[in-house]
């Protein structure tokens, strides 16, 4: 268990090719979703920032890997978002390439895939989800955007994406809100128990 100083966080870099990814023998927890999911959203939720990880950046455009330290001794990664219809192929398989040189190089400790509670994990997402998996971190997944659902709707909705996903037992689905703020001590008490 570490705790974190979420309110201690600094900007260190956006890296668009592997020479330009952080070296660092600090922790890392990624943070992976679809273009529009909310990653920046629930980034900024457990950081108290109201804009620090850009929220509704022109989707799919930038093929980024963006980096901050967390009190001095985490890494946050943002990975960047998927799955957006109008990128163009070649953009398509930037993101590819870049994903693959990133789980080769990197010992990732923690991550988090970031998904629509109201819907199904898309194909990507579950290429994503593989992508976790095979790099043997603690792996949990966010189910955002909760608020948009009934509460009796919720526990239907994530037994469903944790069966798509196939997770196994110790993978938890922590049903999130990052406009109401729901679940944010449940994604942070998983971060700090991880590292
Ligand atoms: P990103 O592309 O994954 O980084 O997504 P953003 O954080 O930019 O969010 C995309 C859109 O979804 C924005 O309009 C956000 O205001 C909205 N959004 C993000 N999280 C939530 C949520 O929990 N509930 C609702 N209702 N909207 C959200």
């Amino acid at each position: 268990m570490t705790v974190l100083n979420v309110n201690n966080v600094s900007f260190l870099r956006s890296a668009a090719r592997p020479e330009q990814f952080v070296q660092s023998s600090d922790p890392k927890i990624v943070f992976a979703g679809k273009s529009n999911v909310g990653k920046s959203s629930v980034i900024n939720r457990i950081l108290n920032r109201k804009n620090y990880a850009r929220v509704g950046s022109e989707p799919g455009k930038t093929v980024h890997i963006n980096y901050f330290r967390v009190d001095g001794k985490v890494l946050f990664i943002d990975l960047p978002g998927y799955g957006y219809a109008k990128v163009s192929a070649s953009e398509k398989a930037r993101w590819a390439d870049l994903m693959e040189t990133f789980f080769h190089r990197e010992t990732v400790d923690i991550g988090i895939l970031i998904l629509d509670s109201r819907h199904l994990p898309t194909k990507d997402d579950h290429t994503m989800c593989s992508f976790l998996k095979d790099s043997g971190c603690r792996f949990a997944v966010v189910a955002n955007k909760t608020d948009k659902l009934k509460k009796s709707e919720i526990p239907g909705n994530l037994q469903a994406i944790r069966d798509a996903l196939v997770l196994a037992d110790e993978i938890p689905v922590i049903p999130f809100s990052a406009e109401k703020g729901d679940g944010r001590g449940a994604l942070l008490s998983f971060l700090q128990t991880s590292l």
